[in-house]
């Protein structure tokens, strides 16, 4: 199957996304409606505003409801992209102990509420499940190098978690699981201010203000494309009930983020200088997904080099200021 153009081919269903308001999950839930799906959006606006649907709600198959699925919820559904948690560090340090609750508490809900209706769940899990790793690049057998207790720790050690009550599920009820470790994404939608390093070299650009490079800019990250990373989640959802991940997404193509200040400041043609700031703990020195499984499994590999799609999300941005 190739999941870059898998999904056309289904008939209509009702799909909950949870943390559909932000910045992936918006365009989910813009990909399911194109495509004749009904689409519950469930969002407490934590991390991001209903500004990023307001191109969808007059369309008669969105429903949006504001709830925090810390909370238990009953409703009808045939599957469910479970993407509600904070993703950038800054808004996931905030509240801690929320991001926790979010990632666990969370997860029984839409696990029990999967288990009640039968439907399918996917769970955006991360690479930060990997923590600061000693392998290279990250394989999914590959048990991760994480600190349980730093700052980090609430979101890697979430999602961690997240995972093991998806896999628990799955042997004690036989739910219907998929887990995508999701790499740095990045693209149109994306909160400014959120701290992550994309969204903040573009603004600082944009806006002629340094670029903050912390550290000495040597660590890497490989960078996804929002409309890539979409296709490959819904080319997971799609596999059939034996295939449940975990499966890395993201990005194969690594940079350092001096590589990647010189490229915004390239396209943007900004006079910003460059400016280093302290490294934050626990900052990860080397991240890059193998995706072997990924292209055996889904046929899926990401199309959008890194130039193009952050022209892309720059066009996005400048329009942003501009209005
Ligand atoms: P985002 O912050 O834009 O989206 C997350 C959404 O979840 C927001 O709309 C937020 O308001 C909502 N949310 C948070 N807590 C909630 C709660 N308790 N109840 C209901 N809604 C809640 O982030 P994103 O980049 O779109 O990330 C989406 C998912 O993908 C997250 O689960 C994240 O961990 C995962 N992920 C993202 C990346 C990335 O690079 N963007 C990388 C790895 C994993
Ligand atoms: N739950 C929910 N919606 C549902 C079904 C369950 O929010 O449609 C919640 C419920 O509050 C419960 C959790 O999911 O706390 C786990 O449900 P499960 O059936 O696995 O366990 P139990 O109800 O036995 O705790
Ligand atoms: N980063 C940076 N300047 C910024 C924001 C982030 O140099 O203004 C660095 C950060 O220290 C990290 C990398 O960029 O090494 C990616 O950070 P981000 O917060 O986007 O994602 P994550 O660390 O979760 O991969």
């Amino acid at each position: 199957m190739d999941a870059n153009a898998a999904q056309t081919t289904t008939t209509p269903r009702r799909v909950m996304v949870t943390g559909g308001a932000g910045f992936i999950g918006s365009h989910i839930t813009e990909s399911l409606l194109d495509q004749g799906h009904e689409v519950l959006v469930v969002d407490n606006y934590y991390s991001s505003t209903r500004r990023n649907l307001v191109h969808l709600l007059d369309h008669p198959n969105i429903e949006v409801m504001r709830h925090d699925v810390t909370f238990p919820l009953y409703v009808e559904v045939d599957e469910i992209y479970h993407l509600a948690c904070p993703a950038s560090p800054i808004f996931y340090q905030r509240d801690p102990v929320q991001t926790t609750k979010t990632s666990v508490h969370g997860s029984i809900n839409m696990l029990g509420l999967a288990k009640r209706t039968r439907a399918k769940i996917l769970l955006s899990s991360t690479s930060e499940v990997y923590g600061d790793p000693q392998v290279h690049p990250q394989t999914e057998d590959y048990w991760g190098n994480v600190n349980p207790i730093g700052i980090r720790s609430c979101y890697d050690e979430g999602k961690r978690c997240a995972e093991t009550l998806f896999f628990d599920y799955r042997r004690q009820h036989d739910l219907g699981i998929k887990v995508a470790r999701i790499f740095n994404t990045y693209g149109p939608r994306m909160q400014p201010d959120d701290g992550r390093v994309v969204s903040n070299f573009i603004v600082q650009a944009l806006a002629g203000e340094p670029i903050t490079i912390y550290g000495d800019g040597s660590q890497t990250r490989s960078f996804c494309y929002v409309d890539d990373m979409v296709d490959g989640l819904r080319g997971l959802m799609a596999t059939p009930h034996e295939v449940t991940g975990p499966i890395n997404i993201g990005n194969p193509v690594e940079f350092t983020m001096l590589e990647l200040a010189e490229l915004v400041l390239d396209i943007t043609g900004s006079g910003s200088r460059i400016e280093h700031r302290p490294l934050p703990q626990d900052d990860p020195t080397r991240r890059r997904p193998d995706i072997t499984r990924a292209q055996d499994t889904l046929g899926w590999q990401p199309r959008a080099h890194l130039r193009d799609g952050l022209e892309r999300t720059i066009a996005y941005f400048a329009d942003q200021v501009v209005t």
